[in-house]
């Protein structure tokens, strides 16, 4: 099993976006796959057709009322299952201050899960507050969703700090693996150049001691691509709402790499029977249609 945190203390860089498409990406290929919302915002749960409001139980039992992840976890499409964010999330980071061990509940309910999940999928909310604290000791690698944009770098460092602080001091385990490009416009010159020059970071890290050399930055950029922001409001994957768009595309050959990241399986199947409209499209930079 899997466990990934995606994650960013910035809103808006694609982590929600990133966590429904990978996961529909990764269970298109036969991947048992577990998506955790625990962003009180919900949006991975609306992304996926769910209210919010109506979910019954949610991350916030799983957290603040002792339940265990089977009884709180829903079927949402074939190889997905999703434990929902409720309204009620919020309170839960009140809730749970006086609760000792409060950091690590997501972490041991996860080890107590009786279903066999080949990926577990955790969408945090942007701030480094206790859910995102939950995520990160539940899991084994990180995940981040980067915007290349001058600004989204500002909190990086920020942000690869306070992972090192958590396997340092919760997590021993823990580690950032994978460092991917969301809306990225390959036709501007200032993104050409934010992307190579994290590249050449990371790249400079893998000799020596620093604690950053095993992130990669994956191959894969996710474009620029309106469908991407189209089908959370009509409850559907990419895969769903058009599976021949470049966000489909893009979120199809990234799990091809994260699936070879973690042992080299087979191949990524498109998922439509007729993949000549993929072949066509393969060369395109970028696509706002
Ligand atoms: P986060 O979860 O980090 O706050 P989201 O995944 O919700 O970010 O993305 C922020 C907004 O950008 C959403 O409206 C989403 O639909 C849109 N979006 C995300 N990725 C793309 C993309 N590659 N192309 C176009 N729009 C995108
Ligand atoms: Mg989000």
């Amino acid at each position: 099993m899997r466990i990934i945190a995606i994650t960013n203390q910035k809103g808006g860089v694609g982590k929600t976006t990133t966590t429904v498409n990978l996961a529909a990406a990764l269970a298109s290929q036969g991947q048992k796959v577990l998506l955790a919302d625990l962003d009180p915002q919900a949006h991975l749960t609306t992304s996926l057709g769910h209210d919010p409001r109506k979910d019954q139980v949610s991350a916030y039992e799983v957290l603040v009322k002792g339940s265990s992840l089977d009884e709180c976890v829903q079927d949402v499409r074939e190889n997905l299952a999703l434990l929902p964010a409720g309204m009620d999330l919020a309170a839960a980071e009140q809730e749970l201050v006086s609760v000792v061990g409060r950091e690590t509940i997501l972490r041991d309910v996860i080890n107590s899960c009786g279903r066999p999940y080949d990926f577990v999928l955790i969408d945090c909310p942007p701030s480094l507050g206790l859910l995102t604290l939950n995520a990160l000791s539940a899991s084994r690698e990180v995940f981040i969703p980067l915007q290349p944009h001058f600004l989204s770098l500002q909190g990086l460092s920020q942000l690869l700090e306070s992972v090192l602080l958590v396997q340092r001091r919760i997590n021993p385990e823990l580690k950032i693996s994978g460092l991917m490009f969301c809306m990225y416009d390959g036709r501007t010159t200032l993104t050409t150049e934010i992307v190579r020059d994290i590249e050449e970071f990371f790249a400079e890290q893998r000799s020596g001691e620093s604690p950053w050399q095993n992130i990669r930055v994956f191959e894969t950029r996710i474009r620029r691509n309106v469908k991407l922001a189209e089908c959370p409001s009509h409850g559907q994957t990419i895969f769903e709402y058009d599976a021949r768009c470049h966000g489909a595309q893009d979120y199809l050959s990234l799990a091809g790499e994260v699936l070879a990241m973690f042992g080299g399986a087979a191949p990524v199947k498109p998922v439509f029977a007729d993949d000549s409209v993929m072949q066509e499209q393969e060369d395109a930079v970028s696509d706002e249609a």
